[in-house]
């Protein structure tokens, strides 16, 4: 889970890390009243959009009077900016950050990673701030300094000051610097952060380090853990079906084929991907629905899946250990009733009470595929994916078309397969 930079500023600031001063917007007369509040005669008025390269696209605005504050912030707020990071589609603005501008005289790079490899955290700095790590990787790969935290000791104050000196910090300011690394190594440890990035870590003119720019991402499987974390979620950031699949407990990624995978176990999800590839077609998701997935659940899963206009045909691939065939079975037949679903589906149970689940299938009086093994469901999917018609072309394929096709022919797909 990612959060706004005006909140991984005050989750720093808590653990030490200095900031400068500053308040969240939403509205420009908002944006005016914060700058009043803060003080001084220069301003920033930063977009708040889970990206960041926001000030080469033109989020970040310098303001030196109120009526360009609030000029500034109507301007901002209500645009979508597209950065570097965010994609074509780019990002809506909805808030805003106003803080202090501060006189920089140089712009340092620091951050927190979980190397994967080292099984360690690993703090990246630089001197060359400012930019975006890639590019600082590619222009300057010499300048990186990386050092590796022993977890049973956590990062010792001697790494950090070692650190603060590779950047080239006068010793006036170590302390404050080394203060500052440590403060963000704690907050990436306490509040289980699989990222943390400062950037620019910033010495300003007058000689005081502060961090300018804050980035943090947290494992979504500590959440339950860091209820001051998780409400910081801000579910407009994400891409919706994402943030839908979320709210039922489903692991979700959508893919670009035109088969949907409902599929328990992340293990199984991926061979099922695996399988549809070997069949000769593509998978338009990975899918896990869980361990427990009530019939509620499967639904849901049901809808996630249908909501997407690839989605030509839909592969339920369930081993129910945990699960239980008869529940699933239930969620399938409930799902495809509630949304009339015409999309060919192809349901392939196995485990508990699975005959039970394949006698709910049959008489449900519905068109459901069904296949005994992984490798039959995959093949019957691909199959019921070509008689549409669909085999083989690009994914592109527009979105009136599933309805279309599934009512039309939808039922030649299910023609003489075995129950
Ligand atoms: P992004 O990384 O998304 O472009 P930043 O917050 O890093 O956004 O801002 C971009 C640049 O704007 C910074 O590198 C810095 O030069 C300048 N900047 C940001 N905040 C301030 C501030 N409070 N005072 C002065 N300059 C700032
Ligand atoms: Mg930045």
């Amino acid at each position: 889970m990612d959060i706004h930079e005006y909140q991984a500023k005050e989750l720093l600031s808590n653990f030490g890390v200095p900031i400068p001063r500053g308040s969240v917007a939403y509205t420009p007369d908002q944006a005016v009243y914060c700058a009043r509040e803060i003080g001084g005669n220069r301003w920033v008025i930063k977009a708040q959009i889970h990206s960041g390269g926001r000030g080469q696209a033109g989020g970040i605005r310098i303001c030196s009077t109120e009526h360009e504050v609030h000029a500034a912030a109507a301007d901002l707020l209500g645009r979508t900016l597209v950065t570097k990071q965010t994609g074509s589609q780019g990002k809506l603005v909805q808030r805003l950050y106003v803080e202090i501008a501060v006189p920089i005289a140089k712009e340092l790079y620091v951050g927190f990673v979980l190397d994967r490899r080292a099984e360690r955290v690993c703090v990246v700095a630089t001197p060359e701030g400012g930019m975006e790590i890639e590019e600082i990787a590619a222009q300057s790969p010499d300048s990186l300094m990386r050092v590796v935290i022993e977890p049973a000791v956590g990062m010792q104050s001697f790494q950090a000051r070692e650190l603060c000196f590779g950047l080239g910090l006068d010793a006036a300011q170590i302390p404050d610097a080394t203060r500052a690394v440590l403060g963000a190594y704690r907050a990436f440890r306490d509040l289980d952060a699989t990222m943390v990035e400062i950037n620019p870590l910033a010495v300003t003119v007058d000689g005081r380090v502060l961090a300018l720019d804050a980035k943090m991402t947290f494992d979504d499987n500590a959440l339950f853990r860091r209820p001051n974390v998780r409400e910081l979620r801000d579910y407009t950031e994400e891409d919706p079906r994402e943030a839908e699949a979320s709210k039922y407990g489903l692991n979700y990624v959508g893919l670009d084929g035109q088969i949907g995978c409902i599929v328990n176990g992340a293990g199984l999800a991926m061979a099922t991907m695996d399988m549809i590839k070997l069949a000769g077609a593509e998978p338009a998701n990975f899918l896990d629905v869980g361990g427990g997935a009530s019939p509620d659940r499967v639904a849901a899963a049901f809808r996630l899946v249908l909501a997407d206009p690839r989605v030509k045909v839909v592969l339920v691939n369930i081993f129910a250990g945990i699960n239980r065939c008869d529940w699933i079975a239930q969620g399938v037949v409930q799902a495809a009733r509630d949304l009339s679903v015409t999309t060919p589906i192809v349901a392939r149970l196995a485990g508990t009470n699975v005959e039970e689940g394949r006698r709910i299938l049959r008489e449900s009086g519905l068109s459901i595929i069904t296949a005994d093994t992984l490798a039959e469901a995959a093949r019957k999917a691909v199959e019921a994916l070509h008689e549409l018609g669909g085999g083989g072309g690009g994914g592109g394929g527009g979105t009136g078309a599933r309805n279309g096709a599934g009512a039309t022919t939808g039922s030649s797909a299910f023609a003489g397969v075995a129950r």
